[in-house]
């Protein structure tokens, strides 16, 4: 098995790349290493290259996409996305004919990536991002969250056909039923023949004779669908979750897009999080300061835990408490948690309490 290079390194472009960059990087390169630009003897070292940048660009110019590989590197996109998943949101036939790329070599390329020809066939429906808000104890233990979407899914009634159930489709009239028009165009490379769309089948071939009545011919419909996201322990602001086929329906029986979820941590008002570890301010009574003693403090797990304070403790001590801080989304390892002591200062003393404060004054040689 071969080491992937890192995309952004493939196409020459910093992290901080905004998606204009890219997308210039992208056609730089692909002017460089287009397939039919080189002599026959390096055909095939210029698919490869050609298929490597190709593969960059459809990651990193997708949000979806690019946010998982930022995050989990090529492993999550690897485990996400078949080679057809991750050529198929990415519109290279407007980059290719834009460029005077067209007829033939348009064909070759969809040949390359093994992939459906543009807008005929099925297509995959839209991805879906929702926030999710819970709180810290939430994050802690894991939890269990329901909400709805709204959202189109397949027309049950005509199974995504758009045909009224019992009707069939016709030839397009247009392009004969072949989804294709053809014309030629002179281009800085060459004539070229170029097969496109049909605009008024869109590629399919048939049209739709009879709409069936309650999609109205498109075949999806709008719908509110419950979903119940299982949020594991550990995760943290911004953490997505991927539910597959939650998305918008997709066309022609092409899958459904997919959910993402992005947990949103509400503040806590005792607790603030750095990474795995939490940290807290803790009020010491004056005499424990001074002498040593237990305090208690509070734990993300609720339960009080006794914390020693050693004798002669200063304000803004801080005290680690290993083990109790926030469980690791993918270890089973737990972070610490960092307690900051604030030296309480007694308001309200009775008479008996001045007085022995008094005594330990005067005992230091202080006038009070
Ligand atoms: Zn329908
Ligand atoms: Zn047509």
């Amino acid at each position: 098995m071969t080491v992937k290079r890192d995309y952004y390194e493939i196409l020459g472009v910093s992290k901080t790349a905004s998606a204009k960059e890219i997308e210039e990087a992208y056609r730089r390169l692909a002017v460089q290493h287009h397939p039919d630009r080189v002599p026959a003897e390096k055909k095939d070292e210029a698919r490869e290259k050609f298929k490597e940048i190709s593969e960059a660009y459809a990651v990193l110019s997708d949000p979806n996409k690019k946010r998982e590989y930022d995050t989990y590197g090529h492993a999550g996109i690897d485990s996400h996305y078949s080679q057809e998943d991750l050529f198929s949101g990415t519109n290279f036939g407007s980059i290719f004919r834009d460029m005077g790329f067209g007829g033939s070599i348009f064909e070759d390329l969809f040949d390359i990536f093994g992939t459906h020809r543009e807008r005929s066939g099925p297509r995959r429906g839209a991805d879906i991002e929702v926030p999710v808000k819970i709180s810290l104890e939430e994050a802690y233990r894991g939890v269990e969250k329901d909400f709805s979407i709204y959202h189109t899914v397949t027309c049950s009634t005509c199974r995504g056909s758009g045909a009224k159930p019992g009707t069939s489709k016709k030839v397009c009239n247009k392009c004969k039923g072949t989804g294709h028009i053809s014309s030629t165009q002179d281009t800085f490379f060459g004539r070229f023949v170029q097969s496109q769309p049909c605009p008024r089948c869109k590629g399919k071939g048939q049209i739709v004779d009879i709409p069936c009545e309650k999609c109205f011919g498109s075949g999806k419909i709008k719908e509110q669908t419950k979903i119940s996201v299982k949020v594991p322990p550990g995760v943290d602001n911004g953490t997505t979750i991927r539910i597959k086929g939650k998305g918008e329906a997709g066309d022609e029986g092409g899958a459904s897009g997919d959910l993402y979820v992005v947990v949103r941590i509400a503040q806590h008002p005792i607790f603030v999080r750095q990474g795995d570890d939490l940290v807290c301010k803790v009020e010491i009574p004056y005499p424990i300061a001074v002498l040593g003693g237990q305090v208690e403090v509070p734990t993300i797990e609720g339960a009080k835990l006794k914390m020693s304070i050693p004798p002669g403790t200063q304000t803004n001590k801080v005290f680690r408490l290993k083990g109790k801080g926030m469980p690791n989304l993918h270890s089973s390892r737990r972070g610490d948690m960092y307690v900051e002591t604030i030296i309480h200062v007694p308001e309200k003393l009775n008479d008996k309490q001045k007085n022995i404060l008094r005594e330990y004054g005067k005992s230091l040689g202080l006038d009070i």
